[in-house]
């Protein structure tokens, strides 16, 4: 049974003042309020379709979504053959990595963007 600390008044466990001389005996917890409000870190992850819009700027949106080698590829093959106008022969790079490098360079890009996508959605999938 408590007391009160003023007066030593018997006190009903759930009693918040004293009924003798009005002293608060249960102060209220204030921590309450200062639950951890931070973001989770899943919101680090990289967002799939960020990755995609990204890739407007081939490879970007692979090394936004923690694979910048798969992204070199892509913008060495798509800037490399379109702007530059080399000729590379990728095909047997692109049958090691799993990239149509043979569809020509726009049908490259939409690949890349799809593939950014992807690689951005298994890092999400594999944090959960
Ligand atoms: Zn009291």
């Amino acid at each position: 049974m408590d007391a009160c600390p003023r007066c030593q008044t018997s006190l009903r466990p759930d009693a918040k003042f004293c009924p003798e001389c009005g002293t608060q005996v249960h102060v209220q917890p204030v921590h309450a309020e200062l639950v951890e409000t931070r973001a989770a870190p899943r919101s680090n992850l990289p967002s799939p379709w960020s990755a995609a819009l990204l890739s407007i700027i081939p490879g970007l949106g692979h090394w936004y979504a923690g694979a910048p080698k798969r992204g070199l590829i892509f913008f060495v093959a798509i800037v490399g053959g379109e702007l530059l106008g080399i000729d590379f022969d990728l095909t047997l790079i692109g049958d090691i990595v799993g990239i149509p490098l043979g569809v020509g360079a726009t049908g490259l890009w939409a690949f890349c963007a799809v593939d950014a996508y992807r690689t951005a959605a298994r890092r999400r999938a594999e944090s959960a």
